[in-house]
């Protein structure tokens, strides 16, 4: 069920693709997409756990180089999609702040110049962001444990609802001289509660609850 969603979900970005490509000018693509966002239900019938609230914002504060099991299957499941697998962890040298340093955030190695990889991104931020088929807006993004994402200069925080908020980074005076790793055009990064982290938000349970043979428990066990 699981795989034919994610199925029926990369047969629609391909469609929204193709009617972009099909549509003369931006202005139809742009309402196709819109449309397409609108009409967006995610199931909560996996769930046997409550919906998470919206998670406030836990800034880094330690060195975590090893990376839990929620970070890492939910990186798993954004590259299953397509585009590449960035890093977790991060040096913690230096006074800047980032949740990598905590392995609590995956850069999806995605370029905003590619039509493919554009559409990848407006599916996840469309599906992670609809609401459920009860009402709860932002349906998979809190049962995640996902704090915020920034793609294509844009921000989405859970401590703003998230809002889409046009993000530019403190190392940048103009976005024109940014680079486009600091502007967020070479990979989508994803920021995780600590919760979320360790695969201790519904989601990861009902995912390692719908394969029993790649759960981190059945791992460790090994093969039967
Ligand atoms: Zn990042």
């Amino acid at each position: 069920m699981r795989a034919s969603s994610r199925a029926a979900g990369t047969v629609a970005a391909t469609c929204v693709l193709l009617l972009g490509l099909l549509t003369s000018g931006p202005t139809a693509a742009s309402a196709d997409e819109v449309e397409h966002r609108r009409g967006t239900v995610t199931s909560s019938a996996p769930y046997l756990m409550p919906m998470e609230p919206y998670a406030g914002y836990q800034p880094q504060t330690s060195c975590q180089r090893t990376p839990k099991p929620g970070v890492l299957m939910l990186a798993d499941w954004l590259v299953a999609r397509g585009g590449g697998y960035g890093p977790i962890s991060r040096s913690c040298s230096g006074s800047s702040r980032s949740e990598h340093k905590e392995s609590r955030a995956f850069d999806w190695l995605l370029d905003a110049t590619d039509p493919t990889d554009a559409a990848l991104a407006a599916a996840l931020l469309d599906e992670v962001f609809a609401p459920d088929d009860t009402g709860q807006p932002h349906a998979l993004a809190r049962r995640m444990g996902i704090m915020y994402i920034i793609w294509d200069d844009t921000m989405y925080a859970s401590y703003d609802g998230f809002v889409a908020k046009r993000y530019l980074s403190s190392g940048c005076r103009t976005r024109r001289t940014c680079s486009p790793t600091l502007r967020h055009r070479d990979h989508l990064h994803v920021s995780l509660t600590r919760k979320g982290t360790k695969g201790m938000t519904s989601w990861y349970y009902a995912q390692a609850a719908s394969q029993p043979s790649t759960s981190p428990a059945a791992r460790e066990l090994g093969p039967a």
